[in-house]
């Protein structure tokens, strides 16, 4: 995973031992670019589907012409020629320079392009599948990805010989898995994104997930090449360990490849550590496998439950935002798993617990927003995540969808009613773009632009660049809010809410400030993946735009070697699946 190889690749981390001579490391990554002028016209590059709102972006050059008008024509050849105009009017909100059009009522299906005097966008579908056909090499991803195997075209059987751990030496098989993202370390909160990105998908859309007619068998074979490693990943004492070859001191001196023989100096390491996410996330990933084969294997299905029960009753319930919104997933999923059990009782527990930590009342001498969370300490710190922000909300709004005739189910539901109309939906209408900034702040904890709101809040689209060593781009921001507004507009019955999400899908396929498609293989002006050993991937999604001080956006389009913009990270092809595929269904 990314920030903590960047704590080694800058020195910057306090307690950071220097790497040991010859160890890999990453390079220094260089500077992101702002957008330049062109190209002036950006839109969804995948286009749109026939029932749903569609907008251009005209970005305006200092000093160049301000059109009125913008074209629109089928350039796919029809027998009669097709094309339409429309006005363009100034977007208000946060994107300064920028004009908006509006074609909505373009339900035609057709392959189109949009002009403006000299200035063209890249051609687009309307079609009913325009998204749904990108779901296959989203999958792909994943596949690539895999470690102890060999991936024809990609690599040779690789790291055989994981791996010792840290504390004894001791040799443990934790062969398997997936490489997390440009690098071949396979840390479990990331990896195991890919099973949740993979059962959402089986789950929403079943064998109708590809419209190749390849099956749900492609999905769960790939799911248990995953679980193999996350369940030899267990410990004795049901709780499971970090991460494999994540780097011994926060350092990339693991991030290599192997001689696949076991007990030479090659060997990378088992990080023995075991947080409260990464339990968190077994429990819930190893009670939805369990759901997904209960039919087609019984009997594995039954082992990977009690392995996600024999972890739960290991590990306590975690006092933090983020922990506590894995857990009550978790809860939810062993719920569903065991309808019968009492995790119904502890789900509702857990709720109410999370419940605890949303600001309902608006703070900081503002009226404007109210409704997100709190980090969980004592003070009313926003909860902020380049991850998981979505994630208090989501595992919300589960509880509710899982126990609908529980007396709480309206008190969570307003929850996240409160969380989409107070805070998402009037942040979100900031940007012409339509996306979520990334959170929200009490004053200026650092020395760089913090956007005022009212009061003493204020907030970033994107993360602070001198809070932490690290930062990167907000694409899984922005995906899991896109899976949060789907989900909520079928179980909250609001269809607003499905066009905001696909607010947030269109921006990681090109409505950004660069036209830029941020998943190799789709749209055009894709950047030069960050992706050292296995090179570009079709599919895969990188961290995508992020900001500099000023909170103005940045992401680098040439050669590559920018890990904070344009490393390819599991996280974002999970939420992508998981998105699209509630969308879909
Ligand atoms: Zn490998």
């Amino acid at each position: 995973m990314n920030r903590r190889s960047f704590l080694l690749s800058t020195g910057l981390a306090a307690g950071v031992s220097a790497a040991p001579q010859n160890a890999p490391v990453r390079p220094e990554p260089v500077e992101s670019a702002t957008p330049t002028d062109r190209p002036a016209i950006v839109l969804s590059q995948i286009g749109f589907l026939p029932k749903c709102r569609k907008t251009v972006i005209y970005r305006l050059a200092p000093g160049g012409i301000v059109p009125e008008n913008f074209t629109l024509r089928d350039v796919g050849g029809p027998p009669q020629p097709f094309s339409l105009s429309r006005p363009l009017a100034k977007a208000p909100g946060d994107v300064p320079n920028c004009l908006i059009g509006d074609f909505s009522d373009l339900e035609r299906e057709g392959f189109y392009q949009i002009t403006t005097g000299r200035e063209r966008c890249a051609p687009f579908f309307v079609r009913p599948d325009a998204w749904r056909r990108t779901l296959p090499k989203a999958v792909s991803y994943h596949h690539a990805q895999r470690c102890g195997i060999a991936v024809p075209n990609i690599h040779p059987a690789c790291h055989l010989d994981d791996a010792r751990r840290r504390d004894t030496g001791e040799h443990v098989d934790v062969t398997g898995g997936w490489h997390d993202a440009g690098d071949l370390r396979k840390w479990m909160d990331a990896t195991m994104m890919a099973g949740f990105g993979l059962l959402r998908l089986a789950r929403h859309l079943g064998d109708r997930w590809d419209l190749g007619g390849s099956g749900i068998g492609v999905l769960l074979d790939e799911m248990r090449w995953g679980n193999r490693y996350f369940l030899k990943m267990q410990d004795k004492d049901g709780r499971v360990w970090a991460d494999t070859a994540g780097g011994v001191n926060g350092d990339n001196s693991d991030n290599h490849w192997t001689d696949n023989q076991a007990g030479t100096a090659d060997d990378r390491y088992i990080n023995p550590a075991k947080p409260a996410m990464v339990q968190a996330m077994f429990i819930a990933l190893q009670a939805m496998v369990s759901q997904a084969f209960a039919e087609s294997d019984p009997g594995y299905s039954q082992s990977c439950l009690a392995a996600g029960v024999r972890c739960w009753e290991a590990t306590e319930h975690p006092r933090q935002t983020r922990d506590l919104s894995w857990r009550l997933l978790a809860a939810v999923e062993l719920y569903r798993a065991r309808p019968d059990s009492h995790f119904a009782q502890e789900a509702a527990k857990l709720g109410d617990a999370l419940a605890a930590f949303q600001i309902s009342s608006f703070i900081a001498s503002q009226r404007k927003v109210r409704g997100f969370w709190a980090a969980g300490d004592a003070r009313q710190t926003p909860f902020c995540d380049p991850v998981y922000s979505a994630l208090p909300a989501i595992a919300m709004l589960e509880l509710a969808i899982a126990l609908p005739s529980h007396p709480a189910v309206p008190r969570w539901r307003d929850a996240v009613r409160l969380y989409l109309d107070e805070y998402v939906i009037p942040m979100s209408a900031r940007s012409a773009y339509g996306v979520m900034p990334l959170g929200l702040f009490l004053g200026s904890p650092t020395q760089e632009t913090y956007r005022p709101l009212e009061g003493e809040l204020t907030y970033r689209y994107f993360m602070p660049t001198r809070q932490r060593s690290w930062w990167l781009g907000v694409t899984s921001h922005l995906e899991s809010h896109a899976a949060l507004l789907a989900t909520a507009a079928k179980a909250l019955r609001k269809p607003e809410y499905r066009e905001l999400a696909f607010r947030q899908m269109e921006w990681v396929m090109g409505n950004n400030p660069f036209g830029a498609s941020l998943m190799t293989g789709e749209g055009w002006r894709n950047s030069y993946p960050y992706s050292r050993f296995a090179g570009p991937l079709i599919g895969g999604i990188v961290n995508g735009v992020a900001g500099n001080a000023q909170d103005v956006p940045i992401l680098q389009m040439e050669y590559g070697t920018d890990w904070r913009t344009g490393e390819y990270w599991t996280p974002h092809n999970a939420f992508y699946l998981w998105a699209l595929s509630q969308l879909e269904s």
